[in-house]
């Protein structure tokens, strides 16, 4: 591990000046214990109003996703883990679904996703479906702590190797491991975002977008970005990282979302 986390106070005021997008994840990053902080939407309102662009990002249902698409004053909202994104155009009262493969490889693939399922239910006790699998649209939720018992570390890597042996994609999030057949990751689904927001690719944009996440599942984010920030409670996930975020703040969860979001608009209001 070459690189070394610097505290949020260490993110410059020129990133906070330039900045135009500010994609990040839910659960455990935005959210703490389970629920939504009252100042994470206070934030969002914050960054929305100063011209920043929110875009939330999580494995999380497309049901879910059709709600913060529409109820929340953000750009965008990346759901199950990069299969789509929703937009609501406020003015014109449309809310644009873009999806990464298309509606008769998703039928196809929700068959193949059908039989992994009970594979895996079939071969692996205490893990379950995830409560929100009847709102998804391109994937497979296996709960492996959220509404079970956790399970242990031997159960999820069975998890992964039935998901492997059936050559699906997958990550591991603190709740669920997702399961997907399909090329396309979060960022692929950033790059398409920006392209038809903007016009520009996801290399045209990383020195004017933040992103935020809580844990390992944001590692290819960590990876590839620039300008990344994990609220506090990623610490117990930072020896095992490969990848890290550049910054961290004191805050867990919604309280270092709020944080971050202190942080920008401080900065970008020259207050050091
Ligand atoms: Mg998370």
């Amino acid at each position: 591990m070459s690189q070394k986390v610097q505290p949020l106070k260490k993110l410059s005021g020129q990133v906070c000046s330039d900045l135009e997008f500010l994609f990040t994840d839910i659960d455990d990053t935005i959210t703490l214990d389970g629920m939504m902080p009252a100042e994470t939407l206070e934030s969002v309102y914050m960054l929305d109003k100063a011209g920043i662009k929110v875009i939330l990002v999580t494995g999380r249902p497309a049901g879910w996703c059709d709600y913060f698409a529409r109820m929340w004053p953000v750009a965008g909202i990346v759901g199950e883990n990069g299969a789509f994104y929703f937009s609501y155009n406020r003015k014109k009262k449309r809310m644009e679904r873009v999806y990464l493969v298309s509606e008769s490889e998703r039928r196809a693939n929700r068959l193949r996703l059908n039989l992994l399922g009970e594979k895996i239910l079939s071969s692996v006790p205490g893990c379950r479906i995830s409560a929100d699998q009847p709102f998804r649209i391109a994937d497979l939720a296996i709960d492996i702590s959220e509404d079970v018992e956790p399970l242990g570390k031997e159960e999820v890597k069975r998890i992964c190797g039935i998901i492997e042996e059936h050559g699906a994609e997958y990550k591991i999030s603190s709740i669920h491991i997702n399961c997907w057949y399909g090329t396309y990751d979060k960022l692929t689904c950033f790059d398409r975002f920006l392209s038809n927001f903007t016009g520009g690719t996801l290399a045209d944009y990383q020195d004017r977008l933040i992103y935020c996440g809580d844990s390992p599942n944001d590692e290819p984010m960590f990876k590839t970005l620039e300008n990344t920030v994990a609220v506090a409670n990623i610490e117990k996930y930072l020896d095992s990282l490969e990848y890290l975020p550049a910054y961290i703040t004191d805050g867990k969860g919604g309280h270092g979302f709020a944080e971050l979001t202190h942080h920008i608009l401080e900065k970008r209001n020259g207050i050091d």
